[in-house]
């Protein structure tokens, strides 16, 4: 199996436009970041979770070819505003929970007769639980932001397991829902928006090292990753804590 970091950004990417910081400013290849966009590869089966504003560029990048699986975290716009590419891959499978797929689709509403017309062999379904290749993979319900009707917004980490090799992927959250489900982890890729947790829903890099003491996975990725913080920083700041890295742009893991 291969994961790779195809965007590792927040909701702006780094540098921001019209930003003059530190951060938006460093010359380290690490510190640009397109919006969170994750590739995982099982057995010939391309996966992507997520498919941001720079979904596009990353597909060509990347030189992907072909998508067989497209999976949903939530309905912010630095998650899915690449779904035009949905268009171009025929017979996909598009999946998301039940609440974020109504989300996205109350969100693109006047875009769904595009879609479809566009891509009538993609396939649109809440998510089930299901197995590909060697991998069981299931969802993490989380706690994210709230939205203007003062209700958390659906918002979900996905999480792959097998005999070999368990990962799971929560790019935002402040709060865990379903921790239970994140014992005996391979690894955990988690956020780290800003040091701190903050008020806008994101547990930052702070708040994912108290996850990793309690739920203790062998090894921590963090990821959605803003201009506040740079790559050589964090990536000292966390070496104190355990088995912890920065992701960036490009980063892989192989498991074979
Ligand atoms: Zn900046
Ligand atoms: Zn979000
Ligand atoms: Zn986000």
């Amino acid at each position: 199996m291969k994961i790779k970091f195809l965007g590792t950004g927040g909701v702006s990417g780094v540098p921001e436009w019209n930003c003059d910081c530190e951060v938006c400013k460093s010359n380290d290849p690490k510190d640009k970041r397109l919006r969170p966009v994750l590739f995982v590869q099982i057995e010939e089966k391309n996966i992507i979770i997520d498919f941001g504003p720079d979904f596009r560029q990353q597909l060509l990048k990347n030189e992907i070819k072909k998508l067989d699986f497209a999976f949903l975290t939530h309905a912010h716009g630095d998650h899915m505003n690449g779904y035009m590419e949905l268009a171009r891959q025929k017979n996909l499978v598009f999946e998301a929970p039940r609440k974020v797929l109504d989300e996205f689709f109350r969100r693109i509403r006047s875009s769904k007769d595009w879609l479809l017309r566009r891509n009538p062999t993609m396939q649109m379904n809440y998510f089930k639980k299901k197995k590909i290749g060697q991998f069981e993979i299931d969802t993490v319900a989380l706690k994210h932001q709230k939205d203007y009707e003062e209700e958390y917004m659906p918002c979900y980490g996905y999480i792959f397991r097998s005999s070999e090799f368990s990962f799971a992927y929560l790019s935002d959250y402040n709060e865990i829902i379903e921790i239970e489900k994140l014992k005996n982890l391979d690894l955990f890729i988690s956020e780290g928006n800003g040091l701190d947790k903050s008020n806008t829903g994101h547990a930052g890099v702070n708040g994912s090292i108290e996850v990793y003491k309690k739920i203790k996975p062998k090894r921590m990725i963090l990821t959605h990753i803003n201009h506040k913080t740079g790559h050589a920083f964090l990536t000292e700041h966390v070496s104190k804590f355990g088995n912890i890295e920065i992701a960036y742009d490009g980063m892989e893991i192989n498991t074979e």
